[in-house]
């Protein structure tokens, strides 16, 4: 049976038109592009075009653009390069407690050279309160670091309301937008975003290669010394197929920026509504509306997240709990914690993100094996029903209160 697969969120597959448009870079266009001779500028000339499609689609100028080999470098980037240009005018940075471990660790290893990091709380459904933010801001702070979207449970920022309030304050703001590029319409400018990071395996491009856009008139150290690549902020031989990858699929999600989020959300509302109602004591977690048209993701009570997992997986079923980096840990995630979910309740978490090569039978497949799994789990589960698991009752607005008492 062919493999179902429902976990984009975690890697793409490279579309082959990608391919196709980097395959030359391999063949005949291998040259390096800082070199002055044919070969050098035939592969710099697939580059401009690159960083052209790419500004294009993020609204941007293509000289605002910075290749990186990745979203986490481009997020490490954004934060180490900051903190060092800043660091006459303040050493205080803000962020969320919900970011991916590419922002957090980064603001821990700040932290532990002696800056201060402020980590905003988020509601029980991920979103951020732009107040926070505001009431957050110090004189001394350089930096707001705040995910466009939540990887794990796929709840959208108040992006544009969290960069007004940067703007206003004169502080520089941060995005990752490692989620949303190409999934979502983003335009810098009117975000307010003076920092995007973006990585190409995200949106069907290569892995292995990212970006980070720095509004023109920003500051930004560089972390790598070299050769003075990409206008002395990343220096390295640039990944040339890997970049004129990055730029086809930027071209291509543009567009198709109608149609693609609207596939997308169908399946994923479809699974929502499905698990719900098929599946007693399932909750879903992040916003029910205001979030990634790909991602449904899901706690399950009483039952491990993993279990889950591994007999999806003998149904040919890629699915996927908590993030990638935290499941094979026995850590609860992050980010189901700091929406308040108790960790037994954490642990039972689901995570389905669907992309453009999907189909309805495949979501009526999953609706059809993924019960009798649940099922068949609870009937040999030693989690048995706790009292702690009922205090949450998942982001149903309706249900929020009256249920509190029970
Ligand atoms: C995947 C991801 C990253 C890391 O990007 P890589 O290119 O895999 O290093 C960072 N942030 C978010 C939100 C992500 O989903």
């Amino acid at each position: 049976m062919d493999l179902i697969y429902f976990d984009h969120a975690a890697t793409t597959p490279t579309r082959p038109e990608v391919i196709e448009a980097m395959l030359p870079y391999y063949r005949e266009k291998w040259g390096n592009p800082s070199s002055l001779h044919t070969s050098g500028r035939l592969a710099a000339e697939g580059m401009d075009k690159a960083r052209q499609d790419l500004a294009a689609l993020l609204g941007a100028l293509p000289e605002e653009i910075v290749f990186t080999g990745s979203g986490t470098e481009a997020d490490n980037l954004a934060l180490i390069g900051t903190a060092i240009a800043q660091e006459n005018k303040g050493d205080h940075i803000i962020t969320s407690r919900i970011e991916h471990h590419a922002v957090l660790h980064t603001a821990q290893f700040l932290e532990k050279r002696g800056m201060k990091v402020t980590y905003l709380p988020v509601d029980s459904q991920g979103l951020v309160d732009p107040d926070d933010v505001r009431k957050a801001i110090t004189d001394k702070t350089i930096l707001v670091s705040i995910m466009h979207a939540n990887n794990e449970i796929g709840t959208i920022e108040p992006i544009a309301e969290i960069g007004a309030v940067c703007r206003e304050k004169e502080v520089l703001f941060h995005t990752d937008a490692v989620q949303t590029v190409g999934h979502v319409p983003i335009n810098v400018r009117e975000m307010n975003i003076d920092l995007l990071a973006l990585s190409a395996h995200k949106l069907y491009g290569p892995k292995g290669v990212g970006a980070l856009f720095v509004r023109k008139g920003v500051r930004i150290s560089p972390i790598m010394f070299g050769g003075g690549h990409e206008r002395g902020r990343r220096s390295s031989t640039e990944n040339v197929p890997g970049i004129v990858g990055l730029g086809e699929a930027a071209r291509l999600a543009r567009e198709e920026m109608d149609s693609a989020p609207r596939h997308d959300a169908e399946l994923r509302d479809r699974l929502i509504e499905g698990v719900l109602e098929r599946v007693p004591d399932s909750l879903l977690t992040g916003h029910p509306t205001q979030r990634l048209p790909n991602n449904a993701s899901f706690c399950v009570r009483y039952v491990e997240g993993e279990s889950m997992l591994l007999n999806l997986d003998f149904e040919n079923i890629c699915a996927s709990s908590g993030s990638a980096c935290t499941s094979g840990s026995l850590e609860a995630s992050h980010v189901l914690l700091a929406l308040g979910i108790p960790h037994d309740l954490a642990h039972g978490s689901l995570r389905l993100s669907v992309g453009r090569g999907n189909t309805g039978e495949e979501v009526d497949r999953f609706l059809e094996v993924f019960p009798p799994i649940v099922e068949k789990l609870r009937a040999m589960s030693p989690l048995s029903p706790s009292r702690s698991a009922d205090e949450w009752e998942g982001t149903e607005p309706d249900h929020a209160h009256e249920q509190a008492g029970e």
